[in-house]
């Protein structure tokens, strides 16, 4: 067997460590890297289970010009020229790039060379813009550089843990149980922040579900309350921060407890909790993510957290931090390069020495002189039609951006689009007039820098597929042939690596912590076997920050009125991601076992609400905003509030007729940072009658979704699951089986319909269909796919088949719901260890922990009344 390669996880942002052994072209073994130092050899689902997805399945592996292969020169030649001629008749302005936090910080420093030094223009936006700007803005208002001032180490030191606005169990895995590791160690204090009652508030001491878009008014009235009891830190303030005047007499209205309690609508009680916690503990982390980001007030609600944390002293210490985690692998390295329209490069702006400095050191043909359009207005000046040319890479907008019909259509006006991406058919590169297929995951060669600065080296596991090339070659393919051969003369990614950091150094007087001037004259051996570090070490621990005058500022911002709720629109749509997925799904989707935990997208509402609404669990219910609208299967969920609903961003048209929660958002945007207020979108939901539900499992890659009006699409193993609901008469569903022996059993008093087709004596596909809503396990006739079958297969178990296993909340030993809640309540099992010894799960990844420890609350509620 090969030998293990040191990398890094595709998904999140805590940047685990990654040792992968390649098993053939294209396979490998995933295992956590035991020395790297954000995860010590741990991974969470998606890590874990990161080796299923690198198949060719769906991949892109040949230049297309429209629907036709293209060689790569005639492909690249027709991007040059185009651009180039574009650029000639409409100005530089009239081209753009959208790019991704899935780029390797060496294709961004590329892409951003190209745009901003050699078009000309500012017009390089990246899908980091909807994940965390707000923090940059907050960042850059506050310490004059987007630097975040903590590591993870500082969770193991701190005595106090606020997380607001993140589902840190869910999407931070391996951080949430670095927290969870700390509290069992040191007895750490953890508090959340969240409307939403998450599985990450299971463990918590206190959770605080305010009222959404309220964080403001939470954390200026906890700034009113540590001022009250004395512990500003009246000497650091004095030496390190500006204050600007009258900061102080604006927080002295309003801001007692039953003003904010009010205001957040929380309990007086729990609020004191809080403030008092927060008070008497000096060693505290805040850390925030999209709660916080994801708003039109987002950049203030990051100067609300980041102003207690000045005022206090709490900050450049161990164990004492403001700390925004980022979503995206690669954000944090799009963010130091200039991967935003906001910024130049490397921290630097567009202030006219700025603009020198940088020009000089590209030798610039043409340097951007101000800032370029964000995500939202790109599109918007893409529809207009003042953006006449657009190359997207790595992303996927026509579904992760607000008001996601409006982008499809301006994709579809866009006289020539070009979308580079190691997926084959997104719903963004239908648009597309080029395609270019790009390195996937397992094949790219360069770095990232995770949540807490870490700098690691991402290294090739696979051999690339097909004609597929790295982003960084491509982009500077295009350079070269736009004219600019010397500019873009780079052979390997090192190259590249050595000129960011050059420029990182460059003119760098002390100003800018970020400076990676020891890495920029390393040879290529050395980048080959870089071990991973991080820059900034612990940022203003001497007090200093990047301003002009060396202080922090003190941003004085204010709680706007809550939007009157609006007659047609009376709930609050809320969105964010499940566990086991990733984005747009294009690779987690590629997953059988990462498929299990979430099979559908679920609209999850308060009982009550659904109860007046009259919407059953497992119903089909459309949500529709005044954007749009999409069909999702309703859950019920008491840890929702009252009038709030939350949907899944990952479903796509290649996945689902509905879950569409791209098109519901408005693309109203913070007015500082231009990140969407994706967390809070006036919204309706209503039931939707259906005649039957049923499912369909199916053989082989490709199946074509049945045309009704519900089916959702998960990977199964060695073939498809689709779920289904519609109208009328279900023969027409016929034409999604596939062609082989059909046997079928018809009971039309109980309404049910079931049919297997089978091929040289195995089964191919099996279709269930209900009028009454009973349908057998789907475990168990996935099982049977491609095994010999006969009749029996029709009563869809085995005959003394055990009970169903209920939805799979452990996929490492596919372990589900109902065998948990059986096994706690035969065994009385009382913690989540004693589940691990009798079923395995939570004993491998454990992100599942969570789920059991909410399984185990509630069957000991259960138990408790009965
Ligand atoms: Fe990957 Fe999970 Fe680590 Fe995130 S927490 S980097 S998804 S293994």
């Amino acid at each position: 067997m090969s030998e293990a390669i040191r990398t890094t996880c595709a998904y999140c942002g805590v940047g685990c460590g990654i040792r992968a052994t390649p098993l053939g072209e294209r396979a490998m073994k995933v295992e956590g890297d035991p020395d790297h130092p954000a995860n010590a050899g741990r991974l969470c689902s998606k890590g874990t289970h990161l080796g299923e997805t690198v198949g060719l399945e769906g991949r892109l592996l040949h230049p297309m010009i429209g629907n036709r292969k293209a060689s790569w020169d005639r492909a690249l030649d027709l991007v040059a020229k185009t651009f180039r001629d574009t650029i000639a008749r409409h100005g530089p302005d009239s081209v753009a790039f959208y790019v991704s936090g899935q780029l390797l910080t060496e294709d961004y420093y590329v892409a951003n060379k190209l745009m901003k030094g050699f078009i000309g223009s500012a017009n390089i936006d990246t899908n980091s813009r909807l994940c965390m700007s707000s923090a940059v803005a907050g960042h850059q208002r506050a310490f004059g550089e987007d630097v975040v001032p903590a590591s993870y180490n500082d969770l193991d030191a701190a005595d106090l843990i606020v997380l607001v606005g993140s589902n840190t169990a869910w999407c931070h895995p391996i951080v949430y149980q670095r927290i969870m590791a700390a509290r069992a160690a040191r007895g750490t204090k953890l508090v959340i922040i969240d409307p939403r009652r998450t599985e990450t508030c299971e463990e918590a001491d206190l959770h605080l579900p305010l009222r959404p878009g309220t964080d403001v008014a939470l954390m200026n009235g906890l700034l009113a309350h540590v001022r009250r009891e004395g512990l500003v830190d009246q000497e650091y303030l004095a030496r390190h921060v500006a204050v600007p005047e009258g900061f102080w007499d604006a927080l002295d209205v309003d801001h007692d407890l039953w003003s904010i309690a009010r205001t957040c609508d929380l309990a007086p009680a729990d609020l004191q909790r809080f403030y008092d916690l927060f008070a008497a503990t000096p060693r505290t982390v805040t850390m925030f993510s999209q709660g916080i980001n994801q708003s039109i007030r987002g950049t203030d609600q990051v100067n609300a957290i980041v102003n207690v944390h000045l005022a206090t002293g709490r900050i450049g210490k161990p164990g004492a931090a403001p700390f925004s985690i980022t979503g995206q692998p690669n954000a944090m390295g799009g963010r130091e390069v200039g991967g935003l329209a906001s910024t130049l490069a490397v921290h630097r702006g567009f202030g006219e020495e700025d603009v020198a400095d940088v020009g000089r050191f590209w030798a610039a043909e043409r340097m951007a002189t101000k800032p370029g359009l964000k995500a939202v207005d790109l599109f918007r000046e893409i529809e207009e039609g003042r953006v006449k040319a657009l190359w997207v890479m790595a992303t996927n907008p026509a579904v992760s951006l607000p008001d996601a019909a409006r982008v499809r259509a301006a994709l579809a006006k866009c006289p020539f689009v070009v979308v580079s991406d190691c997926i084959a058919e997104t719903d963004t590169s239908r648009h597309a007039h080029v395609r270019l297929p790009a390195a996937g995951w397992g094949e790219k060669d360069g770095t990232v820098t995770n949540s807490e600065r870490w700098i690691s080296r991402q290294r090739q596991v696979l051999p690339l597929a097909g004609e597929a090339k790295p982003d960084w070659w491509i982009i500077k393919e295009v350079g070269r042939r736009m004219g600019w051969r010397t500019a873009f003369g780079y052979d390997r990614p090192a190259d590249v690596w050595r000129e960011y950091a050059r420029l990182t150094a460059y003119r760098n007087d002390g100003l800018r912590i970020l400076n990676l001037r020891d890495k920029a004259v390393i040879g290529n051996a050395d980048y080959e076997a870089m071990e991973p570090f991080q820059w900034g070490g612990t940022p203003f621990a001497d007090g200093r920050y990047s301003t002009p005058d060396g202080k922090a500022r003190m941003i004085p911002v204010v709680q706007r009125q809550a939007e009157a709720s609006l007659k047609d629109w009376p709930m609050v749509l809320n969105t964010g991601r499940y566990r086991d997925q990733w984005h747009t799904m294009t690779r987690t989707g590629l997953s059988p076992k990462l498929a299990r935990h979430r099979e559908e997208p679920l609209v999850e509402i308060h009982p009550d609400d659904a109860a007046a609404l009259g919407l059953a669990d497992r119903a089909i219910a459309r949500v529709s905003t005044p954007q749009g609208e999409s069909l999702f299967r309703v859950a019920h969920h008491p840890g929702q509030r009252r009038g709030d609903l939350f949907t899944p961003i990952h479903w796509t048209d290649q996945q689902s007729t509905g879950g569409r929660t791209g098109l519901l958002p408005r693309p109203l945007v913070d007015p500082h940072s231009g990140q969407p207020g994706f967390k809070m979108t006036p919204a309706k939901i209503e039931s939707v009658a259906v005649d039957w539900t049923g499912f369909l499992i199916v053989h082989g890659e490709g199946a074509a979704a049945p045309k009704c009006l519900w089916a959702t699409r998960v990977a199964v193993p060695g073939g498809a699951l689709f779920e289904l609901a519609g109208l009328g008469d279900v023969a027409a569903l016929d034409a999604a089986l596939p062609r082989g022996e059909r046997m079928e059993a018809c009971d039309p008093a109980r309404g049910t319909r079931r049919v297997a087709v089978l091929r040289d004596g195995k089964l191919v596909a099996a279709l269930f269909l209900t009028r009454t809503g009973e349908l057998p396990s789907r475990d168990w006739l996935i099982a049977q796919l491609s095994q010999p079958q006969g009749p029996q297969v029709l009563a869809g178990r085995a005959p003394g088949a055990q009970a169903d296993r209920g939805a799979i909340v452990c996929v490492c030993f596919d372990v589900g719901v109902r065998t948990i809640v059986a096994a706690i309540r035969d065994q009385q099992l009382t913690d989540v260890a004693a589940i691990g010894a009798a079923l395995g799960a939570g004993t491998n990844c454990g992100s599942c922990r969570p789920a059991l420890a909410q399984l185990l609350a509630a069957q000991t509620k259960e138990a408790v009344h009965g």
